[in-house]
């Protein structure tokens, strides 16, 4: 269990690193088209060797400079963990996941455990953001979208590399770690866009300032590439209905199942990200099934979600987010690129998945 650290108030590094890291989480956490249920999240690393890091099932928006939702770990060693290990040696994603959780120092009145993608906040710049942003995602998750990000990129001036698909833990921190190395050597600098493919996107820099300009060059560049405005996401607004249901206001996913003539197996036929396993596999029903997950009423055009609150709006926001990736690319004629069955399975079988689907309870 991580423990308690002492006297935050005398520590003007921590408390200058908490504001940096609440400023980066949400003003990026409040919106749905980066940021669904707990995903995505943020790092500061401070003078001292310690690693402001998001915590496991906080969303971003949750993350307070008094300390909420963050976690405390020493990064120069997870940073030599997996360095010290030779490219995918047999070192199980418990093995990481224990050591990692083993550097943590809870903030006071916290007891949380670090983001499960620690690992490669801890080789990247002083401020990292990450988030699951659905103008990046439209070509991540494309067949073939790495020639046009690069395309992109180069036009823009971002010094950019793109990462191919592992599963998040130990094996994204070797594949994000292996890449950034790689360009650094090349180019002399380090990376400051990372786009993961089936999964999102990080920038990275300097400041919490630096970091969201970033952010927000990306997205409006993507944003232009793809014809779509930033007001023209599809915004989930549930509200609670009987029997710990809740209903989505907004009429999207429905319209978007209706003219994909989809069936209930719509998203297990269309598993394009990580968070897609975590939440969606629960089941899409037509005809009013309690028990599923999700309930679509094809005549009302309302799409039901069980569960509480949380898991509601965690599900609803990944489901969404998924429907307009695969919307974003039908209308820019793009194919989307699936996620193989064995990904899927290693993603479901991970401990750390289960701990953030418990903490959303
Ligand atoms: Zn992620």
């Amino acid at each position: 269990m991580a423990r308690a650290a002492r006297q935050p108030a005398a520590d003007p590094v921590l408390n200058r690193g908490l504001r940096e890291i609440a400023a980066m989480s949400r003003a990026v956490g409040h919106s749905q088209e980066y940021a669904q249920g707990g995903g995505g999240n943020s790092s500061v690393k401070l003078a001292d060797g310690r690693m402001l890091i998001k915590a496991s099932g906080f969303r971003l928006q949750e993350v307070s400079s008094e300390g909420r939702g963050a976690v405390l770990v020493d990064y120069r060693a997870v940073r030599e963990f997996f360095s010290r290990r030779p490219p995918r040696a047999p070192t199980s994603e418990d093995a990481a996941t224990a050591f990692v959780n083993g550097q943590a120092v809870n903030l006071p009145g916290q007891d949380c455990r670090p983001s499960i993608e620690t690992g490669f906040h801890s080789f990247l710049g002083v401020c990292v953001l990450h988030t699951h942003s659905v103008y990046a995602n439209a070509l991540n998750c494309a067949e073939h979208g790495e020639q046009t990000l690069a395309k992109l990129a180069r036009n823009a001036g971002w010094r950019a590399i793109f990462v191919r698909f592992a599963t998040p833990g130990l094996r994204l921190t070797e594949a994000v770690r292996a890449a950034a190395e790689r360009y650094s050597s090349e180019h002399g600098s380090p990376p400051q866009v990372v786009f993961l493919q089936n999964h999102g996107l990080i920038v990275s820099g300097e400041s919490a300032g630096e970091c969201l300009r970033l952010h927000a060059a990306v997205n409006a560049k993507l944003r232009s590439f793809l014809k779509v405005r930033a007001g023209d996401y599809p915004q989930v607004r549930l509200k609670p209905t009987a029997g710990q249901r809740f209903v989505d206001g907004n009429r999207f996913l429905p319209r978007h199942l209706e003219e994909t003539h989809a069936g209930g197996s719509y998203f297990l036929k269309h598993v394009i990200c990580p968070d897609q396993v975590v939440y969606g596999l629960g089941g899409l029903t037509f005809t009013g099934d309690p028990a599923a997950l999700v309930a679509v009423d094809a005549k009302k055009r309302c799409a039901y979600y069980s569960g509480t609150a949380k898991q509601a709006a965690a599900a609803a926001e990944t489901l969404v987010a998924v429907a307009y990736v695969l919307e974003l690319q039908r209308r820019a004629g793009l194919r989307p690129r699936l996620l193989k069955a064995v990904e899927t399975k290693t993603i479901l079988g991970m401990g750390s998945e289960k701990y953030r689907q418990r903490l959303l309870k």
